[in-house]
């Protein structure tokens, strides 16, 4: 037996990554600038984060985060999956305190985590921004 907390993608931030991309890029990676889906390579080296690629049609670097409720935050992709389904599975809610002793973060990261979560289910009932999905939105809870 296996809970569904075992799985990948709330332990291991390139798992996690690889769990939103499917989500969200269903057919591959789309540069958030241009939509392009041709020109894209995935980064590599030592001093390359997670999950990064570059479009060589406007020459950014871009991440699966960008446009979604992950946008510049530095708290790993696995912990805010963790955040995610805490928040999802729980109608009350937590106290922050709770949440972040939960999540072994800081209380100003698990305050930040649940506020954006909070305000991203509040908007549009999709934690993501953005095309990918069937009818234009995407939703991974
Ligand atoms: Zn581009």
């Amino acid at each position: 037996m296996s809970s569904v907390l075992s799985a990948k993608h709330f332990h291991d931030e390139q798992a996690a990554y690889d769990w939103v991309e499917a989500r969200l890029w269903p057919n591959g990676p789309v540069c958030p600038r241009c939509k392009g889906t041709e020109r894209i390579s995935l980064m590599g080296g030592q001093s390359t984060r997670i999950g990064t690629y570059k479009c060589y049609a406007c020459r950014k670097p871009f991440t699966v985060k960008v446009g979604t409720v992950f946008e510049s935050s530095h708290i790993p992709l696995n912990i805010w999956l963790q955040a995610i389904h805490l928040m999802a599975a729980s109608k009350k809610g937590f106290s922050t305190q709770q949440f972040g002793r939960t999540l072994g973060v800081s209380l100003k990261s698990a305050w930040f985590l649940s506020h954006r979560i909070r305000e991203a289910m509040k908007s549009d009932g999709s934690l993501l921004g953005g095309g990918g999905g069937p009818d234009g939105k995407a939703s991974i809870v």
